[in-house]
């Protein structure tokens, strides 16, 4: 029995795409993925701050 549900829509799932129903719902699911790379923010500070106050005493 093929009881699996699309993650996106919850249609069911086609054998062929996983855990999707369709190739849109698998792309959808990828795009989502790599946004939530994109959208995590750097919370590095520059440390090339020391850089500056030697440059400042020509
Ligand atoms: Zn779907």
């Amino acid at each position: 029995m093929n009881a699996k549900k699309c993650v996106i829509c919850g249609k069911p799932a086609v054998e062929k795409y996983k855990a999707f129903c369709s190739a849109r719902c698998a792309n959808i699911d990828l795009g989502r993925w790599l946004g939530e790379k994109y959208v995590i923010p750097t919370d590095e500070k520059p440390e090339d701050e020391d850089y500056k106050d030697k440059d400042e005493e020509s």
